[in-house]
């Protein structure tokens, strides 16, 4: 090998090693790049907490009430049944167990679809209910009240505070609906301290449900706090009566008194 042919070999090997070099070093940049971006949103989440579901703005404009609206059907303690109602129905949840009123059903199957892209899974717990499972609802209630020593008399006044009786239930419409969360399957006022419950108080009027009984208007409703029980009047009436912050007793008054 002459001198002249040892150095230009010299000269490759340092310029194809600093080529390695220098790739390798924009390799490991381009890597760290890549997981400084992944993790700066999860680091950020995780600072910020979780995401807040909050009511879009609503002027009330627009609003006209119909008194014809059969969504709009008042059922309560002094209100009972006219007759038994036989609403057309459909199935509300995946599996098609709960029916509710065809209108509700679509409503609440968009609502629910919705709730699960913002991470909440929504678990419709009853819909729709025939006079023999109101009354076995209403008589079940009632028994835990007579097993507790409650009189018939003091059980029954009991029981219509939580369970109203089956020709005052509301769920007979086909427009009640009792919605917990896969985190939160049960049936008490605890559901108001979940991620579901913060999410239908945002966004279930902008589907057509509104809380039927809420905690500050019990004196209205007559019926205790229920967090899990939603009703469906149709989405304009949903955001003018949360809007009015009105119980639907007291909104309904107000409405037909002007
Ligand atoms: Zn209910």
């Amino acid at each position: 090998m002459t001198r002249e042919q040892y150095m230009r070999r010299k000269r490759l090997r340092l310029a194809r090693n600093w080529a390695l070099l220098i790739l390798i070093c924009a390799a490991i940049v381009a890597l760290m790049t890549r997981g400084i971006l992944w993790l700066l949103p999860k680091a950020n989440a995780l600072l910020a907490g979780p995401r807040s579901f909050e009511a879009a703005s609503y002027s009330g404009t627009g609003y006209t009430f119909d008194a014809d609206d059969a969504r709009l059907i008042l059922v309560n303690a002094n209100l009972p049944f006219a007759g038994e109602p036989s609403p057309t129905l459909a199935p509300a949840n995946e599996d098609g167990t709960i029916q509710l009123e065809a209108e509700a059903a679509d409503a609440y199957r968009q609502m629910s679809a919705a709730a699960a892209e913002d991470g909440v899974a929504l678990v419709l717990s009853a819909g729709y209910q025939d006079a023999d499972a109101r009354t076995a609802a209403y008589e079940a209630q009632k028994q835990q009240y007579l097993e507790k020593g409650k009189t018939e008399e003091e059980a029954a006044s009991l029981s219509a505070d939580i369970q109203l009786p089956a020709e005052c239930n509301e769920h007979g419409t086909g427009y009640a609906a009792d919605i917990l969360s896969s985190d939160y399957p049960d049936r008490d006022t605890g559901f108001d301290t979940t991620r579901a419950y913060e999410w239908l108080t945002a966004y279930a009027a902008e589907y057509g449900f509104i809380l039927r009984y809420p905690e500050d208007r019990q004196a209205a409703t007559g019926v205790v706090f229920e967090p899990w029980h939603w009703r469906y009047v149709g989405t304009e009436n949903a955001l003018a009566i949360r809007a009015s912050g009105l119980s639907l007793e007291e909104f309904l008054a107000l409405q037909k008194a002007s």
